[in-house]
């Protein structure tokens, strides 16, 4: 592939040695990204230290009538933060957080995984809610919404953002806040890569102790009736208790009994964030009415907890993913769900679901980009695989297992969980209203739309 041609700057004095082309020793590495079914080749790979570099690069991107891709953790499920023959704004040098625990506040750089924000935050007792693993990134998930365990008890991680340095697609550099670029601020918080590339985000933390967490595992075959319990249950459940499900392939653990271990099965899982002394008694009621097959019990640091994830979904194995909002779990909506479980056609794949509303539904509706507040359940159907040759199996499976559920479904869909918007595009996520404020704002800040490569919104074109 050839080098992009300037007659002015020579690209590779911008970054000081630090833009990457093809045939580079680390161009290979570093343009790999989360999900394997993504193998691109962008013109150059800008790994920016600073928001003027940011900014430099840009200028010249454009100047140059290349394309944009900004890559902050790598994790999208889509992989836009890759694209052929574009630049990619590669975020990774700016991973530093810097924690006030006084005024409980972090200033995490664009691309800050969540694993750095969580050690640099919980060495205090604090932590910012954000998602449930720890290498991926905070810029993709905080720009898109940010759900994770502490979401019923304080909210979305983009709900926390109480500032974002963000430099424009002309090159220059702006503060977002409630105070200033308030409309930027808005969009900024759930309308994803969109606007400008992120280089500092500013989060309000929250206090967090040890985490009582306790997982109970149930045969496929009484699973159904394990759902029905936790519907009633979910509904119920303290703002201090946070529930997630998943129908996977049992691992070959010593607390699951052997009879079900590598073949489906449901987990239900409780993090209790409250005393440490009330949880076992507060999760309770969650095993009581179906006692599960096997049970495990524990105890976790929240830096432990973040962490637990992190080895199920490993970077360079092959996804699909497909996500839907649900209204209902209880008899035939749960069956839809087994009956999905049943057909798993990998032994890595996983359908999960959590019970949301709590803190996420309390923020009023107009005050960010975020939609779908009041969502009950989210369920996706999350295909995980290492044969190119079956890419279309897996595929497959989880649109069906989405689909199986068209009946329940709440509308609109999780933008940090859409991979496919070949045939709906993105105005379904967002609603029209919100959508043509989003549109709007993008005319503003993004007019000639160089941040393209994500789930894109159009700017409104003007009317002559
Ligand atoms: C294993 C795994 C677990 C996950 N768990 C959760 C979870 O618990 N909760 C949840 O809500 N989501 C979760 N997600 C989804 C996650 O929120 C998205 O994949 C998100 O896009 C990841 O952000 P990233 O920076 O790593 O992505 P990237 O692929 O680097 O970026 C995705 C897009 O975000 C934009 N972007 C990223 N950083 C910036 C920035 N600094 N400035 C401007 N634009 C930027 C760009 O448009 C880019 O195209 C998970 C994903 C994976 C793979």
């Amino acid at each position: 592939m050839r080098e992009p041609q300037s007659k002015s700057i020579d690209p590779r004095s911008l970054l000081g040695g630090r833009a990457l082309f093809p045939g580079d020793e680390q161009y290979d590495v570093r343009r790999r990204v989360w999900n394997g079914m993504h193998d691109r080749q962008p013109a150059m790979i800008a790994r920016c230290g600073s928001a003027a570099e940011v900014s430099a690069v840009l200028r010249w991107a454009r100047s140059e009538g290349l394309a944009v891709s900004v890559r902050g953790g790598g994790h999208n499920v889509a992989g836009s933060a890759v694209a052929d023959n574009a630049v990619m704004v590669d975020l990774a040098l700016l991973n530093a957080v810097g924690v006030d625990p006084v005024a409980m506040i972090a200033v995490a750089g664009g691309g800050a995984l969540l694993r750095d924000l969580d050690a640099a935050t919980t060495t205090h007792g604090l932590a910012c809610p954000a998602g449930v693993v720890s290498h991926t990134g905070l810029g993709g998930l905080t720009l898109g919404g940010g759900y994770g365990w502490l979401a019923r008890k304080w909210g979305l991680t983009c709900d926390h953002l109480a500032a974002a340095e963000v430099v424009l697609a002309d090159g220059a550099i702006v503060e977002a806040s409630p105070d200033g670029h308030e409309d930027l601020f808005w969009a900024l918080r759930g309308g994803g890569g969109n606007f400008g590339v992120v280089t500092k985000f500013t989060l309000r933390l929250r206090k967090v102790g040890p985490v009582v967490h306790q997982t109970g595992v149930y045969a496929l075959a009484r699973a159904a009736e394990a759902l029905a319990a936790y519907a009633g249950f979910a509904e119920q459940q303290p703002l201090d208790l946070h529930t997630v499900g998943a129908l996977k392939t049992a691992g070959h653990h010593r607390w699951i009994p052997e009879r079900l271990r590598g073949k489906p099965a449901l987990f239900l899982t409780a993090g209790w964030f409250g005393p440490e002394a009330d949880g076992p008694g507060a999760i309770a009621p969650l095993f009581r009415s179906v006692p599960p097959d096997g049970r495990l019990d524990q105890v976790l640091s929240y830096a432990d907890l973040q962490a637990l994830g992190d080895c199920s979904e490993p970077a360079g194995n092959r996804y699909f993913t497909k996500s839907c909002y649900l209204s209902d779990l209880t008899s035939a909506p749960a069956a839809a769900l087994v009956e999905a479980g049943h057909e798993i056609t990998s032994p890595l794949s996983s359908i999960d679901f959590e019970f949301l509303r709590g803190a996420i539904a309390d923020v009023p509706d107009a005050e960010s980009a975020f939609p779908n507040r009041s969502a009950p359940y989210i369920v996706t159907a999350s295909a995980q695989w290492t044969d190119a040759g079956e890419d279309e199996t897996h595929a497959q499976w989880s649109r069906q297992a989405v689909d199986r559920l068209s009946p329940w479904q709440h509308g609109g869909a999780y933008v940090n969980y859409v991979q496919d918007v070949r045939h709906q595009g993105t105005t379904h996520l967002y609603g029209d209203n919100r959508y043509h404020r989003l549109a709007t704002t993008k005319s503003c800040y993004d007019p000639e739309n160089v941040f393209r490569h994500n789930q894109n919104i159009s700017p409104v074109v003007a009317a002559h």
